[in-house]
């Protein structure tokens, strides 16, 4: 008798760990395996079936990242109990591992856009919300008791800019400690309404620009409409204004990845402009449909930008943010003169004072300090305190003549892969460093919000109106796909109900 031969697997274990079925969003085992030099979370609902989805694109990129991990921060307060589990508890809850270095406020969900991708499932809809300041002001109050000295709050939603308290609400932020306030918009109202601008500086408001490209088919594909004139005047109104501004564009494999360098050039000319934020599309919400096993992700935008400009950029640039999970986000910062364009990892030996796993001893701790400031989710360019770390880290290097004026040229390059249903690991999300707040005290990680059904519910509480719970719009799912009222998809699958019992979110312990 012939002994058959064993036959090996195609790909490395890496590990096990926890997810949520993105149908009924149940919490299920998860593995993380390589293969073919990227990194696959893989999954299996009793109910759903088996699901797979990339979540990183370079394998070896991933395994680097692992060192830059720094140890959390504990918040002054948590807001829940530990008691179902992670994703359940939320939040925070005791088992978090950081504190909150950003904050999201939703103030609405109307726009005056309705976007075909949009995670917020916003638009012109007669059923949505408008916090009021008694809302907003426990919000911001719960985030204060939670971090003494808040670093920073995003104003998001909806549009935030036509909620006609939205000033107000950045000045409240502001008396309340809040050490900086940011401006989530598309720029319609920075581009039409004269006095706007002025209004956000008067409390120094940083502006988040949606902007997602220089081409009109960009536009219309993940806007709807071609808003290319709109974006150019919202600029040049927060540069009248003397408000900095972070261009940040949604990436999508088919419409705009081939716009990444054009998009930093616009970037490096723009004098309101400071940074650039890449986040590959979030597929929570509303969005195109997708394949998971070849969703763009950080490694990918990185090589991307390489490839794009070999003349700028090396891989070797860009490094993991050590304060959330390194998979979160990678950044880079460059110094700019005319057309001198010097990473700061090419002066600096980022690699080495940002390793928490080796540890070594490091001569000056005040750069390492530095470093870590800049490398932190919470790091807002354009602002005296960036520009102050970045002086303190190069203090000892002889710099090209860019240094001389670091607040002026400084320009940092965010690359951020939002979880979704597909993708989320709560090995990340139990490291989270940004919350969503919501009007009843909690403070959310931001892709649970958006993935395992937080969103759904607080919609639900906000308006009064039954919301369903969201399904990823993905290629494998479309036979059990309906489309929602809000543009996103439900599942009409029998079974898919079953959920919303099983979580236990939207209970106040
Ligand atoms: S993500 Fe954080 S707050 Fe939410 S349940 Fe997990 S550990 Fe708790
Ligand atoms: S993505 Fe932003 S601008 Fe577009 S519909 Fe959603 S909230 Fe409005
Ligand atoms: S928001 Fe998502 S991607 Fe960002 S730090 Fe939190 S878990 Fe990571």
């Amino acid at each position: 008798m012939v002994t058959p031969a064993r036959i090996d697997r195609d790909e490395v274990f890496l590990e096990v760990t926890k997810s949520i079925c993105p149908v009924c969003k149940s919490v299920i085992d998860a593995e993380v395996n390589v293969r073919d030099d990227k990194v696959y979370l893989r999954k299996r609902c009793r109910d759903h079936g088996p699901f797979e989805a990339l979540v990183y694109g370079d394998a070896q990129m991933y395994m680097d990242s692992l060192r830059f991990n720094k140890p959390g921060t504990l918040p002054l307060e948590t807001q829940t109990e530990a008691v179902d589990g992670c994703p359940l508890d939320c939040g925070l809850c005791p088992e978090h591992k950081q504190h909150a270095c950003v904050a999201l406020i939703e103030v609405n969900s109307n726009c005056n856009l309705d976007c075909p991708v949009c995670f917020a499932d916003s638009g012109h809809q007669p059923d949505g919300f408008s916090l009021d300041a008694g809302q907003v002001e426990t919000m911001i109050d719960t985030f204060v008791r939670a971090e003494g000295e808040p670093e920073v709050l995003m104003f998001s939603g909806g549009e935030p800019s036509i909620h006609p308290e939205i000033v107000e609400f950045i000045a409240m932020a502001k008396r309340k400690g809040v050490r900086q306030a940011v401006l989530n918009t598309n720029g319609i109202r920075l581009a039409r309404d004269a006095g706007f601008a002025e209004q956000l500086a008067e409390h120094g408001t940083g502006i988040y620009l949606q902007f997602d490209g220089l081409r009109p088919e960009t536009h219309l594909a993940l806007r709807g409409v071609d808003l290319r004139e709109t974006k150019v005047r919202a600029l040049a109104a927060c540069e009248a204004a003397g408000l900095t501004a972070s261009l940040v564009a949604a990436v999508d494999r088919d419409s705009n990845l081939a716009e990444l360098g054009d998009i930093l050039r616009f970037g490096f000319e723009h004098p309101a402009v400071r940074s650039v934020v890449f986040q590959p599309i979030t597929n929570a919400g509303r969005h195109i449909s997708f394949d998971p096993l070849t969703r763009l992700t950080n490694s990918d935008v990185v090589h991307t930008i390489v490839e794009q400009m070999p003349e700028t950029f090396r891989v070797s640039d860009f490094f993991p943010v050590p304060c959330c999970f390194p998979t979160c986000r990678s950044v880079t910062y460059l110094l700019i003169d005319g057309d001198d364009v010097v990473p700061v990892p090419r002066v600096l030996n980022v690699d080495e004072h940002l390793d928490y796993i080796t540890n070594r001893a490091l001569p000056d701790p005040a750069i390492k300090e530095a470093l870590e400031r800049l490398w932190s989710a919470s790091a807002v360019p354009g602002t005296t305190v960036t520009a102050e770390q970045l002086e303190c880290a190069t203090c000892a290097i002889d710099l090209p003549a860019a240094a001389t004026a670091l607040a002026e040229k400084a320009f940092m390059i965010v690359i951020q892969d939002f979880q979704d249903p597909y993708t989320l690991n709560v090995k990340q999300l139990m490291k989270c460093c940004v919350e969503q707040l919501t009007p009843d005290g909690r403070m959310i990680p931001f892709c649970a919000y958006n993935s395992v059904g937080y969103r759904e519910e607080v919609r639900e509480q906000l308006t009064g109106v039954p919301v369903p719970p969201i399904v990823p719009n993905a290629i494998p799912l479309q036979p059990i796909l309906a489309t929602s009222d809000h543009g996103s998809r439900v599942a009409v699958a029998p079974g898919a109900e079953r959920s919303r019992d099983q979580r236990n979110i939207g209970r106040r312990r």
